[in-house]
């Protein structure tokens, strides 16, 4: 039976020391602010948001929410964006994805000031955590290295296999594995035999988006699982992209889903948000 990785917990330990760090920073004067747009009323972006400043609030980060109408113009929301990147009580800008689709992301994140840019997805700061000499992690895989410095787990000279190659967290977790010594490959639809590779691998994350896509079968006795994915199985309930029940009797260790990747997410956010005014 696995050890299940519990990022609630490390979330927790974390986000008291960015409190501590946030009233430091504070009593030097300092303001730690972060801007959260929203355009439109996708139920799932407001779930992400509100969690976002729930996360703010519990450090003792200043949120401020900017809610915009489906109907606003790419030019409308790029100048809100100008305006943030002068205004000094923002050290951070968040763009919730995704945005309508007459409004194209990556000319809005390319408006984003790098040096507020705590999604880490400015081409300027995906080009830093290539090199590996960043300051802005990308959220999901840090939280992810985090939680796997926090059990202890290894990663130089381990066989990793990421599968899923989106910039937001395919191919930076394998650039943080890669920085962490790991021999890392990274799998994807047209990967020709997915079990193959996968069975290879000391550290599996999956992220696919795909409800109990990774089987027991797909998995090396003692591997780390780590499941990135939040879909909703036939039932409506939150699941993540690994058969948790089967493959947990197979793994060393394993995140659940809820409970597991996710929490850790919003932290690296905070964390992004202070190392901007640090
Ligand atoms: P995405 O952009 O849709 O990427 C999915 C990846 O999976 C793609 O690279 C795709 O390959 C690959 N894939 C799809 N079907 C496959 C198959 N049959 N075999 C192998 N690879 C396959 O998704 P994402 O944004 O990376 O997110 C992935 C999941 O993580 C989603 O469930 C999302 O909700 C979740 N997520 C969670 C958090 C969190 O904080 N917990 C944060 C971000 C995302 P191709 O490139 O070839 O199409």
């Amino acid at each position: 039976m696995a050890v299940i990785i519990d990022g609630k917990a490390v979330a927790s330990e974390k986000r008291r020391e960015i409190k501590n760090r946030v009233e430091n920073l504070k009593s030097e004067g300092k303001t730690v602010g972060l801007a959260v747009i929203i355009v439109g009323e996708n139920p799932a972006s407001r779930v992400y948001v509100n969690n976002k400043k729930k996360g703010c609030a519990e450090v003792g980060i200043d949120s401020f929410e900017y809610a915009l109408p489906q109907s606003t113009t790419e030019n409308e929301l790029r100048e809100l964006v100008k305006k943030l990147n002068n205004d000094e009580r923002v050290n951070g800008i968040l763009c919730q994805l995704p945005l309508p689709e007459h409004i194209n992301e990556d000319a809005v994140i390319n408006t984003i000031s790098p040096k507020k840019d705590v999604d880490a997805f400015h081409p300027q700061n995906v080009g830093h955590i290539m090199i590996g000499d960043y300051t802005f992690l990308p959220c999901t895989p840090a939280g992810i290295m985090e939680m796997l410095k926090f059990y202890n787990i290894a990663v130089s000279g381990k066989k990793c296999v990421v599968i899923g190659r989106s910039n937001i967290v395919g191919k930076p977790m394998a650039m943080l594995l890669l920085k962490e010594n790991g021999t890392v490959e990274i799998c994807h639809s047209r990967t020709a035999d997915l079990k193959k590779e996968t069975l290879s691998a000391d550290i599996l994350v999956a992220a696919v988006g795909k409800a109990k896509f990774v089987t027991e079968d797909m998995v090396k006795e003692g591997a780390v699982v780590i499941d990135v994915g939040m879909n909703r199985d036939e039932n409506g309930k939150l699941c993540g992209d690994v058969d948790f029940e089967k493959v947990e009797k197979k793994a060393s260790f394993i995140t659940p889903v809820p409970g597991g990747v996710g929490p850790m997410t919003i932290t690296m956010l905070l964390e992004n948000t202070v190392r901007a005014v640090e």
